[in-house]
């Protein structure tokens, strides 16, 4: 028994040595390094960094291990820009009940699948913006993935993320009832202050806020926080070097929160020409959740390509062309999880099909999403020092973005997949 534990042992150690003393050479036919295409490159991977990229003039080192990628196109790894690996799709359980009738040990299992689909699709990075009624249990997924436990992308977490008292769910408008809700409830300052800095103590990289939600006296959307309420948010944030990503649908709301100076507004709904020009002024970048709305759409029935577009999805598109014109930075991310996680690049393909070209999509996907989150450092771009997150994809999708759901090769931190 002992000697097999050795060799056990053993042979875990020469994994871990072969990971960091060895060299990959990835052949693919062309490599989009985050900004631009370039048809005769080659990318030399060292342990967990990208050593050389570029056209082959360079000496291979004796132990490179070669990787011919014909016919595929290398790519940064995709980074999800809003993602809920703790639900899952609405039409399987309605999101209520994935809240209070789904324990967290569950809601876990489900994420651990998730987050291996996540990087089996190409999306080597996730900004996972919040467990909706899980608590903190990102921050222990995303340490588990760090140790090797399962595999899964690299987490940007959320944790909870922060509501007005009153104005999220679950709610089924029976005021004898007490519900746990799918984010930590706040009602004055000093509540929101402390929610901000107890999220962050307990793991989150990034301030989630939701600047408006359905509690106006017939359902609508409405403002829940004040400018002054979300800019301590901010500030309290930026001090501890995290970002805020708020949650927006109205006009209204929207306007708040560029004035607080917030990195990021979720879903940006009622967004039009002037709203996009003030966040472009502002540097507050947009992240249109296009497939999100889609897939809500059709769960309620609306038989896509058959029935007539309905007027929500008419106007998002409209708004969304609206932002392009306005050069308003744009992120991608789908709130994947209200669809399914392994199919995160349905977005991309929508925004093409709203109106962006493909090779923006494709930047936002790498080197903007991770420029705006904070991490262009060490992400988002096929770059020497930069980690080795690299896929590869059939066929070219600068050409046709159908391709970024043809993934064939994943590597993180330098490990292929
Ligand atoms: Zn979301």
């Amino acid at each position: 028994m002992k000697s097999f534990l050795l060799l056990i042992l053993s042979v875990f150690t020469n994994i871990a040595f072969a990971q960091t003393d060895s060299f990959y050479l990835l052949k693919p036919d062309r490599v989009f390094d985050g900004e631009t295409m370039h048809g005769d490159w080659v990318v030399l991977v060292h342990g967990n960094k990208v050593e050389n990229a570029g056209s082959m003039n360079f000496k291979l080192p004796a132990n490179t291990r070669v990787i011919d990628l014909k016919g595929t196109t290398l790519l940064p790894g995709f980074i999800e820009g809003h993602s809920h690996l703790f639900l899952h799709p609405y039409n399987e359980v309605p999101w209520n009940d994935q809240v209070l009738r789904e324990s967290s040990a569950e809601r876990t299992a489900r994420a651990v699948n998730h987050a291996k689909a996540t990087l089996m699709a190409g999306f080597t990075t996730v900004r996972d913006l919040g467990t909706e009624g899980a608590m903190y249990d990102d921050a222990g997924l995303k340490r588990a993935i760090e140790k090797g436990v399962v595999p899964g992308p690299r987490m940007i977490v959320a944790t909870r993320a922060i509501v007005a008292k009153g104005t999220y769910g679950p709610n089924y408008g029976n005021p004898d009832l007490d519900l746990p809700q799918g984010g930590e409830e706040v009602a004055g300052i000093e509540s929101l202050t402390d929610a901000v800095r107890t999220q962050i103590g307990k793991g989150a990289d990034v301030v989630k806020l939701y600047a408006d939600y359905r509690w106006g006296k017939n359902g609508e959307a409405a403002p829940t926080f004040s400018t002054e309420d979300m800019a301590a948010v901010v500030a309290i944030a930026k001090s501890g070097g995290r970002i805020v990503a708020v949650h927006s649908s109205t006009k209204e709301g929207m306007r708040r929160s560029i004035a607080a100076g917030v990195t990021t507004i979720e879903h940006g709904d009622d967004g039009d020409e002037e709203i996009f020009r003030l966040m472009k002024e502002k540097g507050v970048a947009f992240c249109p959740t296009l497939a999100g709305g889609d897939a809500i759409l059709q769960y309620r029935g609306w038989k896509k390509g058959v029935d007539p577009e309905p007027a929500s999805i008419t106007a998002k598109k409209k708004s969304f062309q609206a932002a392009l014109k306005s050069g308003v930075t744009i992120c991608m991310g789908g709130d994947v999880g209200v669809f399914p996680h392994g199919d995160n690049a349905r977005e991309m393909v929508m925004m093409v099909e709203y109106g962006m070209k493909p090779l923006d999509v494709l930047k936002s996907a790498t080197s903007v999403n991770a420029d705006v989150f904070g991490y262009g450092d060490k992400i988002g771009r096929i770059k020497k020092g930069l980690f080795a997150d690299i896929i590869a994809v059939q066929g070219d999708p600068s050409a046709n973005i159908h391709a970024v759901q043809q993934v064939t090769f994943v590597m993180k931190d330098g490990k292929v997949y």
